[in-house]
């Protein structure tokens, strides 16, 4: 084994070995990164016929180390594409999932396309959700609300990178005084921490390396909306809406939450995978 080609057959045979998934791309994206390229670019097939440094190879072999004990991909390259953005992640930051694209995808279905919005992103963590929006939307006021500092560090970072005028806040959404800081929205969305106690007993090894705090909604995993409706629901126009994503299954109870308060027009939509992932609701 002299080339990088032989390298990252090596790498995914002990990725395969140590039960990974999808061993073939979590190689190829460990190689680009110890190797500092991306391994979607066309630099990156033509590096596979070099001849290996030792400096790469060992740090190529350590990150294939540190995923077999679990650390996420996402972490461990230190950035990850959502809708066709590019964020920086790490230790602290929830990872954007494709499953979030379905809240991007629907408020982009339902949201005016004829005037300026003010949008705001409750939990917003890496601001997956506000950019991606920001990116297809005419926003006059783009506000991410997060409490982390961890996730604000990530956060300021992906502004930057992404060239984004959104406004962050710092607050804890399940106090009222958050929410008065807020300007009247057209948009209100969130992926708040959903996971139920249950599901926090149960977690995949690589969510376990994610921040508890982005992650648990309480014994039912409903704590957040409830919190979000009762807080926000003044923050919203008449005629603007919620968009949440929820746990699969929460579907119902997450529509309820907003009928009692008063929401019309409550709806959910389901993921690429088919199930139901985000719920919207109109303020009167
Ligand atoms: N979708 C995440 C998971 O299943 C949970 C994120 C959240 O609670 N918002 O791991």
């Amino acid at each position: 084994m002299t080339d990088y080609a032989g390298l990252l057959k090596q790498g995914t045979a002990g990725l395969e070995k140590a039960g990974v998934e999808d061993i073939e791309l979590n190689a190829r994206e460990l190689l680009g990164k110890a190797l500092g390229i991306n391994c979607r670019s066309r630099d990156f097939d033509a590096a596979l016929s070099r001849q290996i440094d030792p400096q790469v190879q060992m740090e190529f072999e350590n990150l294939c180390k540190r995923r077999t004990e679990g650390e996420p991909l996402q972490y461990l390259v230190g950035e990850w594409e959502f809708y066709g953005l590019t964020f920086k992640v790490g230790e602290g930051v929830l990872i954007p999932r494709q499953d979030t694209e379905t809240v991007v995808d629907t408020v982009l279905k339902k949201a005016p396309k004829d005037r300026k919005l003010t949008v705001a992103d409750l939990c917003t963590g890496s601001g997956c959700i506000a950019m991606a929006l920001e990116k297809h939307l005419d926003c006059r006021q783009l506000i991410g609300v997060e409490l982390s500092d961890k996730a604000l560090g990530f956060l300021q970072h992906n502004i930057k990178l992404n060239d984004s005028k959104m406004q962050v806040l710092k607050g804890d959404v399940t106090l009222k005084q958050t929410a008065q800081q807020l300007p009247v929205c057209d948009v209100i969305t969130a992926n708040p921490p959903y996971l139920t106690r249950r599901d926090m007993e149960n977690l995949q090894k690589e969510v376990t390396f994610e921040p508890r705090s982005a992650l648990y909604g309480g014994d039912d995993g409903l704590d957040f909306y409830r919190h979000i409706v009762i807080n926000f629901k003044d923050r919203i126009k008449p005629g603007g809406f919620f968009a949440f994503e929820i746990g699969a299954g929460m579907e119902e109870d997450v529509m309820t939450i907003l009928v009692r308060h008063g929401f019309e027009n409550v709806r959910a939509s389901r993921d690429a995978c088919g199930i139901f992932r985000c719920v919207t609701g109109y303020k009167k």
